[in-house]
């Protein structure tokens, strides 16, 4: 699949759109008469990923995340990522922890710029702790790739922590459960644009019920942080027809990092 949103982006840059091109046969060297002349000033040549891409558009929802208390805990006592995740690893919280083979705080950059929130673990994350980390997840690091921002940079989490049964939607009680702890680490990481990916995501961030074709297309604000949602990676791979909005959406976040 990420060979075919390669493919995707290929085609787009060849129809004169998102030319984003990824493992792309290298331009032919230009003849010696006509190289640019060395210049002390940096050229300021438009990134790829720009090029057809929206604007920025409105906004939408605007929302206050409640305060992160768990369960009783008092979350906001634990003042680093690594320690909000140290609890998780250590806590049941819901029904969906006993049956966890590990759970998956997330991982990256504790003061990583751009926050990526998925739905919950699947089985190669619940082997091995770590989020995105099978197919959807070899799409994703496809897409930072193409937006020209290195997953080492971002931070990649989850509304639930652990695994759901035959990877079905986490249902109210369970995020109700574990999302104190997202809502923690957005407040220690406090990251200048959020994308949730899936409208399990959107909802459970935004507090609504909406659908994922209402909640695209639109600035929302959580905690006064610009919050895009877009198309979660697997539903990516079921229809490739979601590809282009999912283009569309992740080339907004890229202009709100820039902003
Ligand atoms: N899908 C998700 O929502 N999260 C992961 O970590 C992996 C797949």
């Amino acid at each position: 699949m990420a060979d075919e949103w390669r493919r995707y982006l290929a085609q787009q840059a060849e129809l004169g759109g998102a030319e984003v091109i990824l493992g792309r046969p290298r331009a032919p060297a230009p003849k010696a008469e006509s190289r640019p002349m060395p210049t002390d000033h940096p050229t300021t040549a438009e990134p790829k990923w720009k090029k057809g891409a929206p604007p920025i558009p409105g906004p939408g929802l605007t929302i206050l995340s409640p305060a992160p208390v768990l369960l009783g805990n008092d979350l906001g006592a634990l003042d680093t990522i690594e320690a909000v995740a140290e609890r998780i690893r250590t806590t049941y919280c819901c029904e969906l922890c006993p049956s966890r083979t590990h759970a998956v705080p997330g991982e990256g950059d504790p003061r990583a710029r751009l926050v990526l929130v998925g739905e919950g673990p699947g089985a190669t994350e619940d082997a091995t702790g770590r989020p995105f980390v099978g197919q959807a997840g070899h799409l994703l690091d496809t897409i930072l790739e193409a937006i020209e921002v290195p997953r080492t940079s971002v931070y990649i989490t989850n509304i639930v922590k652990c695994r759901p049964p035959q990877n079905r939607k986490p249902l109210p009680d369970e995020i109700a459960a574990c999302i104190p702890y997202l809502h923690r680490q957005l407040e220690l990481i406090a990251p200048k644009v959020i994308v949730a990916m899936g409208g399990t995501a959107g909802e459970a961030m935004l507090g609504v019920r909406k659908s994922l074709g209402e909640l695209r297309g639109k600035v929302h604000t959580y905690n006064g942080i610009p919050l895009v949602v877009t198309y979660h990676p697997a539903a990516l791979l079921r229809n490739p027809n979601w590809k282009k909005p999912t283009w569309d959406d992740v080339r907004i976040a890229r202009q709100l990092l820039d902003r």
